[in-house]
C-alpha cells in the first residue's frame, strides 16, 4: 500500500447526530473512528434555532450548541473529527476506498454513512432571508411547530410530507394555509382525506408563493398567486413551512450502494446494513419518515454496534495483505 494511504477501522461519513452518535459508540468500542464533518459541520440541526424535543435538555437547546455537545462527547472518547469532504468512494472491493476532498485516500475496514438529507426549498430570496434570520421560515413542523401555537401559518407542498405536516401543524395553530400549486394532491388518498377533512386547514389549489412577507425580523405573511387567474394577494401569518421533499445526500454512493428511486439508501430492515457488506448507514441519508434528531442518533448506534459485530465475525486481513 502506498504511504500516503491511510488505513481506517470505521470511518464516518457526517457531523449530525447519526455521525456523533455513532462515533461516541464506535470509539467507546476501540474502534479508533474518524469522523469526517462535510461542508456543514453539525449537519442540517445547526439551521434550527431552539431544539426542544430532544430528551435530556428539559429547557432546550439550540442546534448548533447541540451539536457541539455531541462533538465535544466524541472527542472526549478519541473520535477523531475531521474538517474534509468526502468526494469520491470505491465499494467494489474488500477494502472499502474514501476519498477526500478528491486527493487523499483511505482504505476503511468499515464505513458509517451518516450524510443525511438537505430540506428543498422554494429559493425565493424573502425565503432565503427569513430562513437565515430564524424568522419564521421552516422546513420541519414536528420540529418547530411548537412555537407557532394558536398563530397561522402557510404551509407550501401536496405530498405525503406536506399533508402529514399540515396535519400536525392544525393541532397547534389557529388556521393552516396550504398552498398547491396544482390543481391536485401528489398525497396519497388516505393523507389527501385527512387534510381535507381538517376544519381548520384551507387548501389553495393552483397557488403558488410570490414573496414570504416580513417586517424585516420576521414573517407577517405570504404574497401567494393563483396561477390560473393570476390573482395575487396576501396572506396573513407567523410561520411559512416548506414540505416539497428532501434530497437524500447519497450521491457518490449510488454506483455501489442500492438506492431508492429519491435516492435514499436501502438497507435491511432493522439493521443498518446496506448491500454492502461493511458499509453501514444511519440518520435521514436512509429515513424519508422520521427525520428527526433522535431517531438519526438512534441509528447512528445502530450502524455502530453493526460495524463493530462485522469486525468481530470477520478477520479483517492485514495491511501488507491489501497491498
Ligand atoms: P414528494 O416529492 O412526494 O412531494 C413533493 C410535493 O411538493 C409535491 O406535491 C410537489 O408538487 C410539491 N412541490 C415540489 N416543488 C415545489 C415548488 N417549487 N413549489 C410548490 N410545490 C412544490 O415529497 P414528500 O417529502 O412529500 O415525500 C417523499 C416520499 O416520502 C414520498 O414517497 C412519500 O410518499 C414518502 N412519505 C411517506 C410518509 C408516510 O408514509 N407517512 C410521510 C412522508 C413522506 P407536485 O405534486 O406538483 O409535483
Amino acid at each position: 500500500m502506498s504511504e500516503n494511504i491511510e488505513r481506517v477501522k470505521c470511518l464516518i461519513i457526517g457531523s449530525g447526530p447519526a455521525g456523533y452518535t455513532a462515533a461516541i459508540y464506535a470509539a467507546r468500542a476501540n474502534m479508533s473512528p474518524v469522523l469526517y464533518q462535510g461542508t456543514q459541520p453539525g449537519g442540517q440541526l445547526t439551521t434550527t434555532n431552539e431544539v426542544e424535543n430532544y430528551p435530556g435538555y428539559p429547557d432546550g437547546i439550540t442546534g448548533p450548541e447541540m451539536m457541539m455537545e455531541f462533538q465535544k462527547q466524541a472527542e472526549r472518547f478519541n473520535t477523531d473529527v475531521r474538517d474534509g469532504w468526502v468526494t469520491k468512494v470505491d465499494f467494489s472491493g474488500p477494502v472499502h476506498k474514501v476519498w477526500v476532498n478528491e486527493t487523499k485516500e483511505i482504505h476503511c475496514d468499515t464505513v458509517i454513512i451518516s450524510t443525511g438529507a438537505t430540506a428543498k426549498y422554494l429559493g425565493l430570496p424573502s425565503e432565503q432571508k427569513y430562513l437565515n434570520l430564524g424568522g419564521g421560515v421552516s422546513a420541519c413542523a414536528v420540529c418547530d411547530g411548537f412555537f407557532y401555537k394558536n398563530q397561522e401559518v402557510v404551509l407550501v407542498g401536496a405530498g405525503d410530507s406536506a399533508a402529514e405536516e399540515a396535519h400536525y401543524l392544525s393541532k397547534l395553530c389557529k388556521k393552516v394555509t396550504m398552498l398547491v400549486r396544482r390543481d391536485a394532491f401528489r398525497a396519497s388518498k388516505i393523507m389527501e382525506a385527512r387534510v381535507k377533512n381538517t376544519e381548520n386547514i384551507e387548501i389553495l389549489f393552483n397557488t403558488e408563493t410570490e414573496e414570504v412577507i416580513g417586517d424585516g425580523q420576521v414573517v407577517t405573511g405570504v404574497r401567494a398567486k393563483n396561477n390560473i387567474t393570476g390573482a395575487i394577494f396576501d396572506i396573513p401569518a407567523t410561520g411559512f413551512f416548506v414540505a416539497i421533499g428532501h434530497k437524500p445526500n447519497t450521491d457518490i454512493f449510488k454506483e455501489y450502494l442500492d438506492l431508492d428511486e429519491t435516492g435514499y439508501v436501502i438497507k435491511t430492515p432493522g439493521t443498518s446494513k446496506t448491500n454492502v457488506e461493511g458499509v453501514f448507514v444511519s440518520g435521514d441519508a436512509a429515513d424519508h419518515v422520521y427525520r428527526q434528531a433522535i431517531t438519526a442518533a438512534g441509528t447512528g448506534c445502530m450502524a455502530a454496534l453493526d460495524a463493530e459485530r462485522y469486525l468481530a465475525s470477520k478477520e479483517v486481513p492485514e495491511e501488507n495483505e491489501l497491498a
